[in-house]
């Protein structure tokens, strides 16, 4: 059977006006700030209207370790937020915006899949409602706004050589990694090395995402290091006092967006941090209003559990006050074929053995989840190419391992196959089991947070670091940076920094390359290994073939 591909899908779609998906989860429409027909902001009087309700139930979806088989959380997300409202819940979505970037290199966008999609999907994966522009925007008015101290007599004595703050553009721009500014002589300024980053490895961006409100926004803004003096003290945005116009530049991007599911069912997409130097979901403002809004939110982490949603747990969670009451971790087949040894090319074979043999990597992901006290469900996200003694396999594994897994057919049926998972999900929510704790304390030292997540976590034997790096985190505790959370920047592809080992290795090290602060943000991120903060586009990027077609449709994006 042909199956159609997302874009086609997305375009059939029956979309009801935005007031009507408003409507649905109590936004009247002077509530709703409409940007076109399908797409709206919902504005900030309403957010503090309605902060005095009970808070709905939240449910976090996560995945085991990516694989190039694709693993389908944001999918899995979608169906299982359109699951719930089949089965007469009150629930909405709550996802991530897309960088733009990203989507001319590769194909792949970040509305889901199949049948269970998230729509506008093509504005969302290019301009949506401008909020990553907002940021870029405000991001380089920032640099703007340094280089001009410089440049008019340096008052706050910044040492050029010491510019913390780079400049960043939502396109993956190799060429721009690493820059010399201000050359063309006097009145141009003082020449000096910068660089720029993706617009989604801002620590505006992470801000935005981490923020309460404005008044909290602004605050964390100002708190942002820029630079420092020849002496090392800092210098701060608020010091160049461009945290208040950076606000009024993010005013509208800091409200949520409202949009639809295939189904007509209500989602918030917002905001869409970097998974490794930052932590890699949606807004909490998204999140606690669709809390105040629905009975069940769904919504999903970057990355495998070992790094998104441990940094939802101990970040996200502990930062804004959240406590999820059901964890779904998303396993395909198809994965632990891959985490088994098999290519991706073979996959269409049926190989139980590999099935098998690749499950120690889904077990790892359930005892990790357990141990922040939260109940877990698997979810096999059913590829039509899977077989029956292939899905039997990986139930058997989780039943073995004291969970249950529940095979979903979303991407094929949509919400028809996605009932069973929602009706189950709900129970687990409701049932008041979820006994969440972060897995470290906020006064814990910086060095032993790390070493926590990575014996906890990774099951390492030992976190490897400088003599400097130990001394910048002891700087940092002493300046008064001490209770921040660590932000783990490493590979998405493994539990170790290894991203070629699969499976659920032991006995591995984890070496710090590098510690960042991002005072603003509120968080201490902690490097290992290679982390790309610009990336580049490939050989033939996806966009050779992008273009508009005679009836004025996009082709060549998804
Ligand atoms: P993630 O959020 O984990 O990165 P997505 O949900 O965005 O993954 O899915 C990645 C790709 O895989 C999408 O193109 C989607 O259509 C496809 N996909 C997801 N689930 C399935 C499935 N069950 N069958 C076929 N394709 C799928
Ligand atoms: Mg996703």
């Amino acid at each position: 059977m042909a199956y159609k591909s997302d874009i086609e899908i997305a375009r059939e779609a029956q979309k009801k006006p935005i007031q009507e998906i408003g409507a649905k989860i109590g936004i009247d429409g002077e509530a709703l700030l409409p940007y076109g027909h399908d797409k709206a902001k919902v504005s900030q009087d309403f957010i503090n209207s309605v902060q005095s309700k009970k808070n709905g139930k939240l449910i976090l979806v996560t995945a085991i370790n990516p694989t190039p088989a694709g693993e389908g959380k944001t999918t899995t997300t979608v169906g299982l937020g359109d699951g719930l409202n089949r089965i007469g819940k009150n629930a909405m979505v709550c996802i991530r915006e897309a960088s733009l970037g990203p989507n001319f290199g590769m194909k792949g966008g970040a509305a889901g899949g199949g049948m269970a999609q998230v729509v506008p999907m093509e504005e969302m994966n290019l301009h949506f409602t401008g909020d990553f522009h907002a940021i870029t925007s405000a991001h380089s008015l920032l640099s703007a706004m340094i280089d001009n101290h410089i440049y008019w007599g340096n008052e706050l004595e910044i040492d050029v050589r010491r510019v913390q703050w780079r400049r960043v553009v939502d396109m993956n721009d190799r060429a721009l990694r690493q820059i010399t500014c201000s050359l063309g002589g006097v009145a141009n300024g003082f020449p000096r090395e910068a660089g720029f980053d993706i617009t989604v490895a801002s620590e505006v961006m992470a801000i935005l995402c981490l923020a309460k409100d404005l008044e909290d926004l602004q605050k964390r803004l100002g708190d942002m290091i820029v630079a420092y003096r020849r002496d090392r003290s800092p210098v701060y945005c608020r010091d160049i006092k461009a945290d208040g116009a950076m606000t009024v530049l993010l005013k509208d991007a800091m409200q949520p967006n409202l949009v639809q599911t295939l189904e007509n069912n209500p989602a918030f997409v917002h905001g869409g941090p970097f998974a490794n130097i930052a932590h890699g979901c949606n807004s909490v403002i998204a999140t606690t209003t669709a809390l105040k809004l629905a009975d069940y939110v769904v919504t999903e982490a970057g990355f495998g559990a070992d790094l998104g949603a441990e940094k939802f747990l101990n970040i996200k969670c502990r930062k804004a006050g959240l406590s999820p009451d059901a964890v779904v971790l998303v396993a395909t087949v198809r994965a632990m074929k891959m985490n088994g040894g098999v290519a991706k090319a073979d996959l269409g074979d049926e190989n139980v053995d590999a099935v098998k043999k690749g499950c120690p990597n889904l077990g790892r992901h359930i005892e990790n989840l357990k141990s922040f006290g939260v109940p877990v469900v698997v979810a096999i996200n059913h590829f039509v190419t899977d077989t029956d003694a292939e899905v039997q396999a990986v139930k058997d594994y989780v039943t073995e391992h004291g969970s249950e897994a529940i095979v979903s057919r979303h991407w094929e049926l949509g919400s028809e196959g996605s009932a069973d998972l929602a009706m189950r999900v709900a129970e687990i929510a409701d049932s008041g089991k979820s006994q969440f704790s972060p897995i470290y304390p906020d006064d814990m030292s910086l060095f032993e947070k790390i070493e926590t997540i990575a014996k906890r976590i990774y099951r390492a034997d030992e976190v490897l670091a400088d003599k400097k790096i130990r001394d910048q985190l002891k700087l940092w505790e002493e300046q008064g940076y001490g209770n921040l959370p660590v932000c783990m920047a490493k590979t998405q592809y493994s539990f170790s920094t290894d991203p070629n080992l699969r499976g659920a290795p032991t006995g591995h090290s984890v070496p710090v390359r590098e510690v960042r602060l991002s005072a603003g943000a509120g968080f201490v991120v902690v490097v290992c290994g290679e982390i790309m903060t610009m990336p580049g586009l490939p050989r033939h990027p996806a966009a050779e073939s992008i273009m508009l077609n005679a009836d004025g449709q996009i082709e060549g994006l998804f």
